[in-house]
């Protein structure tokens, strides 16, 4: 069974198309600049070298047409017609309290993305675009949807609501959401694999810190806590987003300085964080090494990174009642040795040791801490799209 995997954004799209018999990756692409002027399409064939093409790309019905041609080309194609694909797969950012696990799209499902839309108003108007542009292209094709939001729904109410009066709940869905749900579970599931026992068992506390950093509490295989919330702001410093705050502060600045609301909300979500406290850089290569050179707010940024994240993995375990296991993944968990160093340092009272020399990887699956951890340490890759892969042939499978 062949399976495309879809992330659609605002104006762009990342492809992959997985054989699901061995799940390997036969080809993949990102399509950029739709609508806007310079469109280009990379595509891989795996094993071969990419291809890129620029060309004018208005919308997205036009970009799946144009992957499709790359799928179907003779040399760079994987497919050799379009009846080998069985179903796709879309990341769907938010689908609110309504979708707990994945699901095929109808046209209720797509309903209830419609009305998610003001909780994730950047994203879901970017994956309906995508899933209406494969309606048109493909409309006989099977489309499943597996939201960001969906592993988190197992999280208890009192790690979700907030202490707000509880009609804001009620009638403005505030509560905490929590995101990169599939990235958590892939992970926290692996590390089971990797340790040789059943999930079931597990408390694990997965940091995926990326551009976007979550922290997420997963008891015996199920998200009971994490440090996204209603927004992607919340929890651990961010390249550009503020972490946790007191929002008093932002009604004091608000009125201070005259303030908009859409001029907050550029502050806390790009201007903000890492960026906003370095004064440098999003990018934390670039804040190793200008905090290796004596640039102290680059040292600020990180060592707030570090002690936000360790603070995550106490109170997790508060939570849990324990901890078996930390997962470190995404761009920085994957890479940054030093990151996992700074993080793991002060958790020795909880059993969790770093061994020094298995910490110094980058990008690929290893437990990290010494022999006589309690608590084992591991770097996990993430992959999303064999997630969603995975999830959109079990469905496929069983219409
Ligand atoms: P992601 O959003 O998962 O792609 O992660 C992007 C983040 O990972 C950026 O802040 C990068 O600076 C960071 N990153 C990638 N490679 C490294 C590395 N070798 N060392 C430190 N940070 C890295």
């Amino acid at each position: 069974m062949k399976v495309l995997v879809l992330n659609c954004g605002s104006s762009s799209l990342k492809y992959q198309l997985f054989d699901m018999t061995d799940e390997s990756v036969l080809a993949k692409g990102l399509v950029e600049r739709i609508g806007i002027e310079g469109s280009m399409i990379k595509h891989t064939r795996t094993g071969m070298d990419a291809v890129s093409t620029t060309t004018e790309i208005p919308n997205h019905k036009v970009a799946i047409r144009l992957v499709i041609e790359h799928l179907l080309d003779p040399i760079h194609g994987a497919l050799s017609s379009l009846n080998e694909l069985s179903a796709v797969g879309h990341r769907v950012v938010h689908g609110g309290e309504k979708f707990a696990q994945s699901v095929v799209i109808d046209k209720e499902v797509l309903d209830v993305i419609e009305e998610c839309v003001p909780l994730a108003p950047l994203h879901n108007p970017a994956n309906l675009m995508g899933i209406r542009a494969v309606l048109e292209v493909l409309p006989e094709i099977l489309q499943v949807a597996v939201f960001d939001t969906a592993f988190h729904q197992t999280m208890p109410a009192k790690a979700f609501t907030y202490g707000l009066p509880y009609h804001y709940y009620e009638e403005n869905r505030l509560r905490r959401y929590g995101f990169h749900g599939t990235s958590h579970f892939y992970v926290a599931n692996r590390a089971a694999e990797i340790l040789g026992r059943p999930v079931e068992e597990l408390k694990i506390v997965t940091c995926h810190m990326g551009n976007g950093s979550s922290i997420t509490a997963v008891d015996r295989g199920r998200s009971v806590d994490t440090s996204l919330g209603f927004s992607t702001v919340p929890g651990i410093l961010m390249g550009t987003r503020a972490g946790d705050l007191d929002p008093v502060m932002i009604l004091h600045l608000m009125e201070q300085e005259g303030i908009t609301p859409k001029a907050m909300s550029h502050i806390l979500h790009k201007e903000s964080g890492v960026l906003g406290i370095s004064g440098i850089s999003s990018d934390l290569r670039d804040i190793e090494e200008a905090a290796a050179t004596g640039n102290e707010r680059a040292a600020l940024a990180l060592d707030m990174l570090c002690y936000g994240v360790r603070k995550y993995i106490g109170a997790y375990a508060a939570a849990m009642g324990g901890i078996d296991a930390v997962v470190f993944t995404a761009g920085i968990g994957e890479n940054s040795v030093l990151v996992r160093q700074m993080v793991s340092e002060g958790l020795e009272f909880l059993g969790a040791k770093l061994d020094l020399s298995k910490n110094n990887i980058r990008g690929k699956e290893a437990i990290i801490s010494t022999e006589d951890s309690r608590v084992r340490i591991l770097v996990v890759p993430t992959n999303e799209e064999l997630v969603i892969a995975r999830d959109t042939k079990a469905l496929a499978e069983g219409r």
